[in-house]
Formats: structure tokens, C-alpha cells, sequence
């Protein structure tokens, strides 16, 4: 019966599934208007809840429970190219394996498309000089987001600063801000493959051609790209690139800090003569557009991006290069939570392109895909141009301590020295912004808490204050301690890199010192300026944080001293000792990239840990396989899945309730473990309580319908949440 009313409707009303930027469980049904023929992909305009929207014409038939009286109409097209059945597959395949809304995914592929987003608009810059007002916190940040002197748009700065538009506007009627035209966004240049390149060494030039096949082919298929760090690995897969080019497709190279990228971008265009199109997040709305729609056209050949470039509507995506492939920063951990890597790779395989992923530091999931056969492998075993790789020895903190006070030990301030004698650059690497994590009262000790999460406030010196490194909360330094109101009793704990730097101006006045860290270079510009600098050697000593391990090359820096080692195997995650082993392989890769040899310096409590041994031996091999032996019994990643369920609520009891209700109805069976509930390690963050639970279960057991059965039973309170996230990277 019901299907003789369908039939019937069916040949009256036609109806189109449309899917909107919104967390709705799929698609809507709509009603086409005579005179319209929206196709799978095609942008629409559509009415919800009185307002129009922008969605996309899907695949998947929707909600035929509508009856077609009730149907709205689609009220437009909209002029742009649609969206490819590669990028819509794409979205589906990633809703589903995250367990995300398929619309949120969707957004990501759409954001620049908001409705009102085509009306053009005049900028502002930052009046000079300024008039002597009080200024804001809000205030500041809008000027600070303006340091980099290009105008920006009201929109785009009130997003950069995190405030509303009206304190933008207000700054203006203040006249901190005066009106200035918006730069124009020139159209994409074409890379050349055949602009004249690098010549590369034998073993680059095999790699190189192994990458060249595999693009030529016009098939999915993954090889890692493993060379040691100052090999030349972006030299040789630029190959790939230009190959990809040759055969009249678009490339995307994932970077996993595209702020940080500069003298990638100049390899690049000494390469192909021009610079690739950019996205990433910081980019204004305009030139965000334009790039979008040169993507979509095919205008821009090669893209360089944050993970978000992945949801770029390439018509004809003929390789990905995933960068640096090791890194956590490809994991996107607010939204929808992915792993740009992983999910890159499906990318290509939607495309038949190839992906290729680099690193110097492989991660064991891409290891274990290389053994098991899945994923292809190509090694450059020598650093190029005839450099060797750095010595490396540790120093340990017990035979011979810093002096009282003091973060230096004894012998790497003597190797400093000598570094800085001979005129060349040393860096000492510490993974810690600010002056001290803790300050205490000397009094009563009292520890400097914040309000709204199980942390410690960072000392920032220089700016005079105490943040959360997690929410932001930021106060100035108190005179006295809030809890016994001692005078002058608040110390500092332990150190960051402003304090190591503190420390460095003592011990070498006469050294020109940069401090490279998030907050010290706040935009691409001033990090291009930084590398510039220390190249022209106008700098001697640089302190950096983990920004410094991103794949610089300094020619003159021969000495790294890192100043705690030990720093990230605590609070033992589950790859604690391959991160570290990772990042501090990567800060050491920075020295003697030259002719002059380098050297590492690792001052270490426990030089005997397994860590340090394989820094000191550079023998990653051996590392990575006591890793995998490690993992392998237990099927723990990448021989067993994972996934993590972060229950968050308003209070304690709430979050207690909701955890425990889902250990309650947790699955069992074959390969199928929970663990938990229990406290996250950051039990309260931005004041949500939260609590964790792990599901781990053996490779051969997909994770996806274990946990929609697992969340379809238990029901979720108001103010309560649960967060889903498939081969967590992030344990806290
Ligand atoms: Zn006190
Ligand atoms: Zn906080």
C-alpha cells in the first residue's frame, strides 16, 4: 500500500537528498521545482528553519518518510563546480569511520562557501602611530593579529583575535584601526616541471624515479618515503611532483606546521621556478575563496597544506605527499577528530593516486604496513652533499649536575662555549614554552592552579603573567600568595625556554640569542624572518621548542643540546618512548648539516633508558623493532585497534554517572576489551569534568559497529557528551 503512494508521489513530486553543514544524522529530502535539475554534487541553496542554506546534492537516498506535501523546495544552484563523487565518497568514508555526523565532515569541504561570503569588503590596518589609549586584552589581541601588516578584513580579524566584530569596530571608531584595500590575490602561477632543479645524488635520483612510476601509473598505492634527516627528501619527492604535473594532474604535500614552512616553500620554487598555492587556517576569507575556487577549477596544479587541504575539491587529484608523517599535529583532536595521515591515504585511494609518505622517523602504524606488505618502501640511507650525521652522547644529570639553580649541566655549557668560540651556531632544545610550568609559595606551598582545568599556570615572564596552556586563562603575577597572602613568597619551578634563556644570557653575554617558540614567532612571516636570520648568521645561539625540530636546515649550526631528554616519557602514554625518540631524532637532525660535523647533546636522568640508548647508538631500527615487541602481544596499535570514548560533563557526579553507565553496557566477545572508566589525566578541562574509557580490540575487529551499538545503548543526559575518537593519539 505504501508502495503504490510512493509510485504515485514519485511520478508527481520529484525529490533530491541535499546534505547540509550541520550535525544532522544524513541527508534531507527536497523538493525539485520545475525548471531545476540538481545532479548528485551540485552546490544548492535550500530552505531550513527560515533561512537559507548551502548544501550539496548527495547520493545516498534520505528521509522518504517525508511526505511530499511536506517537502521544501531547492530555491537555487549555486554557481560554483560541484562537488566530485572522489570528494563525496571521501566524506562518507570519513563520517563513518570516525563516527562523525556525514554534514560536519561535509562542512569542511564547503566552509568557504557561506552564503554571505561574497560580498566584498574593505580591510584595516593598525594606525601609526597609535593613538596613547587603554587598551583591552580583546583589543591587543585584534592589534596583535594585524602585527604582520597586511590588512585584514573585519571578519577575519575578529576570527583571528577570538573576538566579536564589534570590538574590531570599536577599535576602528577609536581610531586604533584605520581603513586600508585588501591586498589583491594574484591568479596561481604554473609550476614548470622543467625548470632547471637540484641535481640530486645517485641514490636520490633511483628514489626519485621509484616515486616517478608510481605517479606515471595512475593507480592508488603508498610508499614510504624513509631517508635520514638532511638526506634530501623533499628534493626527491618534489619528483613525484613534477611527474604528477607531466601527466597533467594536481599534487597536495600535507605539511604538518605550514606556518613553519618557509624554506620549504623556497625549495619549492627553486624547483619549479613558482610558488605552490597555501592553505591552511590562517589565510584570510578572500584568499581562502580564491584558492578554493582555483583548486576546483584546476587553476592550481600543486597545493601545500594544513590537514584541512585534504577536503579540497580537486577534480583530478593525482598525488598526496604526507610530510613529516610521524607527526601528532596531523591529528585534528576538536570536531571531527581524524588523522590527517590515515585519512589522507584514503584520499588518494578514492583519486587511484599514489600517497607518499616521508619521514626520517617513520611511525610503527607505517612501519607495520610496510612488513606486512601493504605500503611500498624507499630509503636514502646518506645525508646529501657529503655532511655525515651528528655524534650523540648523553649527559648525565646525576655524575655531573647544573650548578644550583641552574638548567645547564657543566659539560654541555663547556660544549656551548666552544661551539660559540669556533664561530659556529648551537641551539639548545627544550619542549617548553614559558619561564617555569610551577609556581609555588615558598610559604605554604600553594602550587598556581587553574580554575578551570587540572593544571598548572605557566609563568610567561615576559608578558608578566600566569596561563593555562590548555584553556588560555591567563593573570597577571600576583605580589602575594592567594592562600597565605606571604609578601614576595611565589617562586618559579622548573624550567621553560625563556628561563634556559635567561640562563644563556648569563653564561654567554656576548652571544646574539633568538628564542624560537609559538609565542615568540607568532605567524609565518616572522618565522621566515627567523630562519633568515640564523642562515645569515646573524644569530649564535638559538632556544627553541618543538618548533625547532620542524625540518629546517641551518648550514652553520653544529651543536644541539637538549636540555631535558626526559621531558616526554612521562605520564607514560602509550607511545611515549617512540615520540620521544621521534622528536629529539628530529631536533638532532638540525645539527652539522654541512661540511662541519655536529653534535647532540642529551642531558638525561636515566641514560641507560632504552630512549637515549638509541639516540646515542642512532640505531632507530632497533628501537622501533623493541617497540613493536612490545605492542605486538597485547595488540595494542598498529597490531590491535583503539578507540577512546571522553565522557565530559558540568559536574563531577555527572560525569561519573555517564562513565559508569557505559562501563555497564560495555561490549565483550572475542578480541573485544574495555578498559576503564577512569579519571581522564586532565580530569577537569575548561571546566568540564571528563572521564575516559578505551576500547581495544584485535585488527581483524572493526571498532565502527562496536561502538554505534555501544552509544545506541546508553543514553546521554543533557550537558553530558561523549567524544568519540578512533585510533586516539592524544591520552589526556
Ligand atoms: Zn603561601
Ligand atoms: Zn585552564
Amino acid at each position: 500500500m505504501e508502495g503504490t503512494d510512493r509510485k504515485r508521489s514519485s511520478r508527481d513530486v520529484q525529490r533530491v537528498p541535499v546534505l547540509l553543514p550541520y550535525p544532522f544524522p544524513g541527508p534531507f529530502d527536497y523538493r525539485v521545482p520545475p525548471g531545476l535539475s540538481p545532479a548528485p554534487g551540485d552546490v544548492v541553496l535550500v530552505p531550513l528553519n527560515r533561512r537559507e542554506e548551502v548544501g550539496v546534492v548527495w547520493d545516498a537516498p534520505a528521509d522518504a518518510g517525508v511526505p511530499d506535501g511536506k517537502l521544501k523546495p531547492v530555491a537555487g544552484v549555486v554557481d560554483t563546480p560541484p562537488m566530485r563523487p572522489a570528494l563525496r565518497q571521501f566524506v562518507d568514508w570519513v563520517a563513518g569511520y570516525t563516527l562523525s555526523p556525514p554534514g560536519e565532515v561535509m562542512a569542511m569541504a564547503l566552509r568557504v562557501l557561506a552564503p554571505r561570503a561574497a560580498r566584498p569588503a574593505a580591510g584595516w590596518r593598525r594606525a601609526d602611530p597609535l593613538p596613547a589609549l587603554r587598551i583591552t586584552a580583546a583589543r591587543r589581541r585584534v592589534l596583535d593579529a594585524l602585527a604582520e601588516q597586511e590588512p585584514r578584513s573585519t571578519a577575519d580579524l575578529a576570527r583571528a583575535a577570538g573576538v566579536g566584530v564589534g570590538v574590531v569596530r570599536g577599535l576602528a571608531d577609536a581610531g586604533l584601526l584605520v581603513p586600508a584595500a585588501l591586498p589583491v590575490v594574484a591568479p596561481f602561477a604554473i609550476p614548470d616541471p622543467e625548470h632547471p632543479g637540484e641535481i640530486l645524488a645517485p641514490d636520490q635520483a633511483t628514489a626519485a624515479a621509484a616515486l616517478r612510476a608510481a605517479v606515471a601509473a595512475r593507480t592508488f598505492s603508498v610508499t614510504l618515503l624513509d631517508g635520514v634527516t638532511g638526506s634530501g627528501k623533499t628534493e626527491t619527492y618534489l619528483e613525484a611532483v613534477a611527474e604528477c604535473l607531466r601527466q597533467g594532474r594536481q599534487a597536495l604535500v600535507l605539511l604538518p606546521e605550514i606556518a613553519l614552512s618557509s624554506q620549504w616553500l623556497e625549495r619549492f620554487e627553486r624547483r619549479f621556478g613558482v610558488p605552490p598555492a597555501v592553505w591552511h587556517s590562517d589565510l584570510t576569507s578572500r584568499v581562502r575563496r580564491v584558492t578554493w575556487r582555483a583548486v576546483a577549477e584546476g587553476a592550481a596544479p600543486v597545493v601545500v597544506g594544513a590537514r584541512s587541504a585534504l577536503f579540497l575539491p580537486f577534480p583530478d587529484l593525482g598525488l598526496v605527499v604526507i610530510d613529516e608523517e610521524h607527526e601528532t599535529a596531523f591529528k585534528q583532536e576538536e570536531g571531527v577528530v581524524y588523522h590527517a595521515r590515515d585519512m589522507a591515504v584514503v584520499r588518494a585511494r578514492f583519486c587511484s593516486a599514489p600517497a607518499v609518505l616521508v619521514s626520517a622517523t617513520p611511525s610503527l602504524e607505517t612501519l607495520a604496513n610496510v612488513e606486512a606488505g601493504r605500503y611500498r618502501r624507499v630509503t636514502l640511507p646518506m645525508r646529501h652533499g657529503g655532511a655525515v650525521l651528528p655524534s650523540v652522547a648523553a649527559i648525565d644529570m646525576r655524575a655531573t649536575p647544573p650548578e644550583r639553580g641552574r638548567f645547564l649541566a657543566p659539560p654541555l655549557v663547556a660544549a656551548v662555549r666552544e661551539t660559540l668560540a669556533r664561530g659556529e651556531q648551537a641551539m639548545l632544545f627544550l619542549n617548553r614554552r614559558g619561564y617555569a610550568p610551577l609556581t609555588l609559595c615558598r610559604h605554604c606551598g600553594h602550587r598556581m592552579q587553574c580554575p578551570n582545568c587540572t593544571a598548572w599556570l605557566v609563568e610567561h615572564r615576559a608578558r608578566r603573567a600566569l596561563q593555562c596552556h590548555h584553556c588560555g586563562h591567563a593573570v597577571p603575577i600576583p605580589d602575594e600568595c592567594p592562600a597565605c597572602a606571604a609578601a614576595a613568597s611565589l617562586v618559579p619551578v622548573g624550567p621553560g625556554v625563556e628561563r634556559i634563556t635567561e640562563e644563556a644570557a648569563a653564561l654567554f653575554p656576548e652571544a646574539r640569542r633568538l628564542v624560537m617558540a609559538s609565542d615568540t614567532l607568532p605567524g609565518p612571516d616572522a618565522a621566515a624572518a627567523a630562519a633568515h636570520a640564523i642562515e645569515a648568521r646573524a644569530v649564535d645561539l638559538i632556544v627553541g621548542t618543538q618548533i625547532v625540530a620542524k625540518g629546517w636546515h641551518f648550514p652553520h649550526l653544529t651543536l644541539v643540546g637538549v636540555v631535558d631528554a626526559d621531558l616526554g616519557l612521562a605520564g607514560g602514554d602509550l607511545r611515549a618512548a617512540e615520540r620521544t625518540v621521534q622528536l629529539l631524532h628530529q631536533v638532532a637532525g638540525r645539527a652539522g648539516r654541512a661540511e662541519a660535523p655536529g653534535r647532540v647533546l642529551l642531558q638525561t636522568f636515566s641514560p641507560e633508558h632504552p630512549v637515549m640508548q638509541a639516540l646515542v647508538e642512532g640505531d632507530l631500527a632497533a628501537f622501533m623493532a623493541r617497540e613493536a615487541a612490545q605492542r605486538r602481544p597485547g595488540h595494542w596499535p598498529p597490531y590491535g585497534r583503539l578507540a577512546a570514548l571522553i565522557v565530559s560533563a558540568d559536574t563531577a557526579a555527572a560525569a561519573d554517572a555517564l562513565a559508569r553507565d557505559l562501563g555497564r553496557a560495555a561490549p565483550w566477545g572475542d578480541g573485544v576489551e574495555v578498559l576503564g572508566p577512569a579519571p581522564a589525566p586532565l580530569s577537569v578541562l575548561r571546566g568540564r569534568h571528563r572521564r575516559r574509557l578505551l576500547l581495544k580490540t584485535r585488527r581483524d575487529v572493526a571498532v565502527q559497529p562496536i561502538l554505534r551499538e555501544w552509544l545506541g545503548k546508553v543514553p546521554v543526559a543533557r550537558g553530558a557528551r561523549v567524544e568519540v575518537d578512533v585510533d586516539p593519539v592524544s591520552f589526556l
